[in-house]
């Protein structure tokens, strides 16, 4: 247990899948959490990586026979693949659960579903026999239940850890987490990670954390009392599956003497809204009176040591101590009867392991001691003595020992006993104190962040009044975030946001992302106001970052990533396109960058609401060729040769990108800076400036217009009938044309 992480569930995945289904089951033995679903898909291993991220599991099985052709980046076990025998499978579970149908399980027909839970079953039986006790039950659950979240999303959007180094410490996560008990932690991550799209249960999260945001020393009051709640989900599933230890039963105890006072406090509130979860919270009074009246007050660590029981409880414990009272309290008395009889001051009694109770003398008294002293070991100063009384007593006094801790074992595992009835109880108390503590958590990140409470809708209304990066605006030190609108009028499909680098464009896109994702999990968010119509899939790509280490170039990475989204997008969906194209060269990127625009805002099945930033400025001719389309900038403050930005995103499209001032606020040399500025003049002046695309209609781009006399010259040019010398006037001469 206490290599286990407080925070966050360590969990047993078993996988399995065929051309068109996979079967997913896991399981967490310190809570007793199990849950499998089937899923239809034909792309496995985006199902597989999507899951995985967000359970992180420490182990998958998988049949031996399965061929895995791309590596999950998890510690994989082969299984033999009988284990995941479908038929075999049914029969464990049913056995397993003692029923006769997996009806109320929901998993009845979903073949891959029962294969992969079957196998946990078989597998936890060769490696952990105990931890069986624990699995009571089994849910299905439904990938469709939850916004789906694909594993680049996840990363890209830092749910629950930063991408550069992993952690949890920058992530939204993070700034939510006012949870103060572990059950409440390992349930806020599980909340953060699945989004729900049913707009009446995430109104009920909703609305309870509006109760708890209005009345903040109430909360204050209520934080305090839940601090002092330990981890009763684990601390019983220790107990159901045999491995409680007698400190665990006072946690427990001191867990179930702070109930009353939490439901008075949560009583003050006074809101019915907090009803649903409270009335899930036990006093549990026969338990707490059990381990009241059972378990000592300061018992061992171990059931090896005595003491765990409170006298009182047990007749015969209490009689076997008693008896043995008399035999201790006669060799704690010795030493002072014998000093006094013998005279000898330095005389005492001790013990140890290998010769029991003994006599201690110095030798030079050695030869006055009394008769009946039979000599038992002699050390460098001292003689050690035992007599056939002090035997007898010890043979009392150490039966006792193993009498009680006989007793107190076999107490002990009774105690459990009776406390496992009681599981039930004791695992819904435990889920009611954690949504509780989430609630909380979420009242106490909305008044700390000034959040404003959204307005859900079945809608593609997105309407978020002064949002901000819930993450950002915390790190920004000192420095004000500038709030901006995001909001999808009716008719508007896509927004492009042009703009210089550095100008706010990938934080304000992740920013709408995150919003839209807090407000489905029940939590207010960064805004002043906000309405939301749900949304069923948030896909994200963020342009060309390093996944060298995925073994495939980061192109590649960005087009598999576009196609996922084109092919799985719903009006319902969010697509935030940061910068896609950017991983090739410029004419390349900028046409599959149009063109995915395109598809998106004509697609019947797609017409996704579509954040689309990019430097291309060419793009925003777009908003005049499909009437979804509409460009923003961010605004940009230019006097003399100095440019600020303002981080303020506004209509309209950008015409420069400063990409040139950026490198000088980057520290780029000087005489780089001036030479890049010319570079770029000419560039400019030669393409006559603005490059135009027609609709529909790839075509070369070219830097230089099509009339260009030099290169009709050059066209007509016959390189084979030319000398060496002619080909080196003509250069001069065109060289001189254009010069001039
Ligand atoms: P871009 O994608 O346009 O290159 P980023 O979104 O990466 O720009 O933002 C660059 C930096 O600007 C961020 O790291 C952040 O420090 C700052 N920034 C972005 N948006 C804001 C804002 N709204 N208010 C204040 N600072 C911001
Ligand atoms: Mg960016």
């Amino acid at each position: 247990p206490n290599l286990l992480k407080n925070d966050q569930n360590n969990y047993l995945v078993s996988v399995l899948f065929d051309e068109t289904k996979t079967g997913i089951a896991y399981v967490d033995i310190s809570t007793g959490e199990f849950k499998a679903t089937e899923i239809q898909s034909r792309e496995p291993y985006s199902e597989l990586r999507s899951e995985i991220l967000r359970l992180k599991p420490a182990e998958i099985i998988v049949p031996e026979t399965l061929k895995l052709t791309e590596d999950l980046s998890v510690h994989i076990t082969k299984y033999a693949g009988w284990h995941f025998e479908s038929i075999r499978c049914e029969e464990k579970l049913k056995s397993h659960f003692n029923v006769a149908t997996l009806d109320g399980f929901g998993i009845k027909g979903q073949t891959l579903a029962i294969q992969a839970a079957g196998a946990v079953i078989d597998y936890l039986a060769d490696t952990q026999p105990a931890a069986l006790k624990l699995l009571s039950h089994i849910s299905n659950y439904s990938t469709s239940e939850f916004m789906n979240l694909d594993a680049s999303t996840r990363r890209n959007l830092e749910i629950t850890e930063t991408i550069r180094r992993n952690e949890t410490k920058g992530s939204l996560l993070h700034v939510l987490d006012y949870a103060v008990t572990p059950i409440g932690k390992r349930l806020l991550r599980q909340w953060v990670s699945q989004p729900l799209l049913n707009i009446d249960e995430i109104y009920v999260r909703q609305n309870a954390v509006q109760v708890l945001f209005e009345k903040g020393l109430l909360r204050a009051e209520l934080f305090n009392q839940l601090k002092k709640i330990n981890d009763l989900e684990r601390l019983t599933s220790r107990v159901i599956s045999g491995h409680a230890l007698p400190r665990d039963l006072v946690a427990i105890r001191s867990t179930l003497e702070c109930l009353p006072e939490l439901l008075r406090i949560i009583s003050e509130f006074n809101a019915k809204e907090l009803e649903g979860f409270v009335n899930k919270i036990h006093l549990c009074k026969n338990e707490l009176s059990l381990l009241t009246n059972s378990i000592a007050d300061e018992p061992p660590a171990t059931l090896q040591n005595t003491g765990i029981i409170r006298s009182g409880y047990s007749a015969e414990l209490d009689q076997v101590i008693e008896a043995s009272q008399h035999a201790r309290d006669w060799i704690n008395n010795l030493e002072t009867i014998e000093k006094e009889r013998t005279g000898l001051k330095t005389l005492k009694v001790g013990y140890n392991k290998v010769f029991g109770y003994y006599i201690e003398g110095s030798r030079a008294n050695s030869s006055s001691v009394p008769n009946e002293y039979i000599r038992k070991q002699t050390l460098v100063n001292a003689e050690r003595f035992i007599t056939p009384e002090l035997k007898e007593y010890e043979t009392l006094v150490l039966n006792a020992e193993d009498r009680i801790r006989e007793i107190e074992q076999r107490l002990f595992k009774q105690i459990c006993e009776q406390l496992s009835s009681s599981s039930k109880r004791l695992l819904e108390t435990s889920k009611g104190i954690a949504e509780i503590d989430v609630l909380a958590s979420f009242a106490e990140a909305a008044a700390l962040g000034s959040y404003c409470k959204p307005e859900l809708s079945d809608t593609q209304i997105l309407r978020i009044e002064n949002g901000r990066h819930p993450v950002v605006e915390k790190t920004l030190q000192g420095i004000r975030f500038v709030p901006n609108d995001s909001i999808f009028e009716d008719g508007e499909i896509i927004r492009i946001i042009t703009g210089p680098n550095m100008s706010g464009k990938s934080t304000f896109l992740r920013q709408v992302a995150l919003i839209v994702l807090m407000a489905q999990i029940g939590s207010f968010v960064p805004a002043s106001k906000a309405k939301i119509g749900i949304t069923d899939r948030i896909f994200t790509r963020i342009g060309a970052q390093d996944e060298i280490h995925a073994g495939q170039s980061t192109f590649m990475v960005e087009m598999i990533e576009t196609a996922n989204i084109l092919n799985h997008a719903t009006s319902k969906s969010l697509l935030i396109l940061d910068e896609i194209g950017r991983g090739t060269s410029t004419y390349d990127g900028l046409s599959i960058a149009w063109a995915v625009i395109e598809h998106i805002h004509n697609h019947p099945n797609i017409r996704a609401r579509t954040l689309f930033a990019t430097h291309y400025h060419e793009l925003t001719q777009l908003s005049e060729l499909l009437p979804g389309v509409r460009n923003y900038n961010v605004a940009v403050s230019e006097s003399d040769n100095n440019v600020v930005f303002l981080h303020k995103i506004i209509p309209g499209g950008a015409d420069r990108s400063y990409g040139i001032h950026v490198g000088q606020l980057a520290g780029l040399p000087k005489p780089v800076i001036q030479r890049s500025a010319e570079i770029l003049r000419q560039l400019e002046i030669s393409s006559g400036k603005a490059i135009t695309i027609q609709p529909d209609m790839p075509q070369q781009l070219m830097l230089f217009p099509e009339n260009n006399p030099i290169l009709t010259a050059l066209n007509e040019l016959d390189i084979n009938s030319i000398s060496p010398i002619e080909a080196l006037n003509k250069l001069y001469e065109w060289k001189k044309k254009f010069t001039e």
